[in-house]
């Protein structure tokens, strides 16, 4: 910068620095103060079975509300929850509520599975593994149930620790699911290395595959990869019926995405996919 400029540039910054730390220290309060009143939300989105389109589990994506009631998506706090510890106590949570939808249909009878997003930070937890069992058994549900979706960069942060703690999770019975796929930096060895059930291929691939042959190829070289290894596929991000019928075509298990069903609030979700009392 210029020695003339220099003075409003500095105050420039200074002032849209102070602005992003006054955003900061205020989501910091907020969070704590919903972790500590229980009031952080769960959505829920639908996989859908490709082959029949039947939807026997869903996705758990935390949420804030404001005090206006307007909604806060994870992606404006989870990164503070971690950088501040908040996580575990935030984590736990999720895992309860989503517990706890799973005892509700189990009590109507019907077997439901949920995935829960579990953060790097969460995994460096050595007790981690025990919480979960408590949870699971405190809810009363089959651990079968539960599956705890990481990515790939939680898996690259302390290899051994990390494996040790997905293994025990795995002898748990939940299944491990390996987010975000093709957008870390993990070498393919490591699909073998840990215990993974299910691959999520990464919606930035997804969106492209109709427009961009490259995207195209990616997502079915992902597909190949998955399918010798034996893991459940799960596409995100679908978003049209190109992309729906494109994933099927290369006989990925799962969808989810705007194309088939938003997010949605626990209690609306119970009421169209489980709880469908439907006149004959
Ligand atoms: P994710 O686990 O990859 O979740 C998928 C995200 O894509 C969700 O955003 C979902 O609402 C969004 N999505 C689903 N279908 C579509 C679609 O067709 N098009 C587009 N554009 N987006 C779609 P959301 O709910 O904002 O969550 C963002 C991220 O925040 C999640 O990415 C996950 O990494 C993290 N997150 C959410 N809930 C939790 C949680 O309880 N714990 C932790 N640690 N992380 C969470
Ligand atoms: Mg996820
Ligand atoms: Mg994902
Ligand atoms: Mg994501």
């Amino acid at each position: 910068r210029s020695k003339s400029k220099g003075k409003d540039t500095f105050s420039f910054f200074s002032k849209d620095l102070q602005h992003a730390m006054h955003h900061r220290v205020e989501m910091e309060v907020k969070l704590r103060n919903a972790i500590e009143n229980d009031s952080l939300a769960i959505y829920l989105q639908p996989k859908y079975n490709f082959d029949d389109s039947a939807v026997l589990s869903a996705e758990s994506l935390v949420r804030m509300f404001d005090e206006n009631g307007k909604v806060i998506g994870p992606d404006e706090f989870i990164p503070l929850a971690e950088e501040t510890g908040l996580i575990h106590q935030l984590g736990k949570q999720v895992l309860q509520k989503s517990c706890e939808f799973v005892a509700r249909c189990n009590e109507l009878g019907q077997d439901f599975k949920v995935a829960v997003n579990v953060a790097a930070k969460q995994l460096s937890n050595p007790g981690f593994a025990k919480e979960v069992a408590e949870i699971i058994n405190e809810a009363g549900i089959a651990a079968s149930s539960i599956e705890l979706e990481v990515t790939e960069s939680a898996l690259m942060h302390d290899f051994e620790q990390t494996r040790d703690i997905l293994n025990d999770l795995a002898s748990l019975g939940v299944t491990i699911a390996l987010d975000d796929f093709g957008t870390g930096y993990s070498s393919l060895s490591y699909l073998r290395q840990f215990p993974l059930n299910v691959l999520k291929i990464d919606r930035s691939f997804v969106i492209d595959m109709d427009k961009e042959q490259q995207a195209h190829d990616i997502v079915t070289a992902i597909v190949h990869l998955a399918l010798s290894l034996e893991l459940t596929i799960v596409a995100e991000g679908i978003e049209t019926q190109s992309h729906f019928a494109a994933l099927k075509a290369l006989g990925c298990h799962l969808g989810q995405g705007y194309f088939m069903c938003r997010p949605m609030a626990m209690a609306d979700f119970f009421t169209k996919f489980i709880d469908d009392c439907q006149v004959a």
